[in-house]
């Protein structure tokens, strides 16, 4: 089934907050069945909201050029009901960012039900293509805060086509309340207890009673993950997180400083490293 990218006109059918700053919108279309792979993502154009209008001027005059669509993984999977979108606001500190960000406010904190939306898709390459679909027999999941929002996609497909593959995530999170999906993915997990395995990496919380739920403090390490992934040459690597931005890499460039890397340069260098097949590798950032 080839996956038609087209403008879609859609109606928010619900709105659902998943932490305190990233919040899930369901997408209701006139087709009933719009074709999408786990993993693909749609994408957003700032202007259609009224809400937006001065921003998008101000800054595209500040920028001096125009204000482009914005990306969002699917977090849903081709089998349920709405496509469904998560959205995590991105911060913004005066001291550091040139500008304050402009869509993600609006989507996560001031999108009602019913609201009408234009979105754009769905495309992207971070999904189970046939050489993973045929010679992994593991995938392994790193992901960072809403860096979940594909990986979710993924496992939920695998795990209800009843693919034989195992699936180990290690989910990167600054507090146990920030985890996006918690909820679900503990009830993926007691639901197929042997194909899904997830450790929860807390970094800034350390509270020892939260280690019932498989939860390790810091980050991830190399160590980590040569414990839990058996055979790297039929594990595929689906990593998403936060990365250094083209901004940072232009600005660095320009000061001539060093870059340092970010979760999803130091979990690529690990799975190289332990020798997950570069053709078995998946990257997403933002
Ligand atoms: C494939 C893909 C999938 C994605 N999936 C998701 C997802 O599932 N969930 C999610 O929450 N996000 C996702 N994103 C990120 C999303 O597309 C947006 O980047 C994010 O929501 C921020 O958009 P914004 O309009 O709020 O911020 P922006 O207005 O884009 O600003 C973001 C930051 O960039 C800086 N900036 C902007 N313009 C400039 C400039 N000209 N020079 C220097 N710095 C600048 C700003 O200061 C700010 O710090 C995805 C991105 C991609 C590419």
């Amino acid at each position: 089934m080839a996956t038609q990218i087209r403008e879609r006109e859609v109606i928010v059918a619900d709105v659902v907050r998943e932490t305190k700053d990233s919040t899930t919108l369901y997408l209701s279309e006139d087709e009933n069945n719009p074709e999408y792979k786990a993993g693909q993502f749609l994408t957003v154009d700032p202007h259609q909201f009224p809400a937006l209008e001065r921003w998008c001027l101000y800054l595209e005059k500040e920028k001096g050029r125009k204000e482009p669509v914005r990306a969002y993984s699917l977090a849903s999977a081709p089998h349920e009901k709405y496509v469904s979108f998560t959205i995590k606001e991105d911060p913004y500190y005066p001291d550091e960012d040139p500008y304050p960000p402009l869509l993600s406010p609006l989507l996560t904190f001031r999108i009602p039900v019913g609201t009408k939306m234009t979105v754009k898709g769905y495309t992207g390459s971070y999904i189970v293509n046939d050489e993973i679909a045929s010679k992994a027999t593991t995938i392994f999941h790193g992901c960072a805060g809403s860096g979940i929002v594909p990986n979710f996609s993924i496992i939920k497909d695998e795990l209800h086509n009843g693919s034989s593959k195992k699936h180990i995530l290690i989910f990167t999170n600054k507090t146990w309340n920030d985890i996006i999906y918690r909820e679900e993915l503990h009830s993926l997990k007691k639901k197929y207890p042997d194909k899904l395995t997830i450790i929860h990496m807390i970094t800034r919380e350390n509270n020892p009673d939260l280690e019932q739920f498989g939860v390790r403090w810091g980050r991830p390490t190399i160590e980590l993950l040569q414990e839990v992934i058996e055979d790297p040459s039929t594990t595929a690597a689906f990593i998403c997180g936060p990365g250094i931005s083209s901004y940072e890499k232009k600005a660095a460039k320009k000061k001539g400083l060093e870059l340092v890397p970010k979760f999803l340069e130091t979990m690529l260098k690990y799975v190289d490293e332990i020798g997950i097949p570069k053709e078995m590798i998946k990257k997403e950032s933002w």
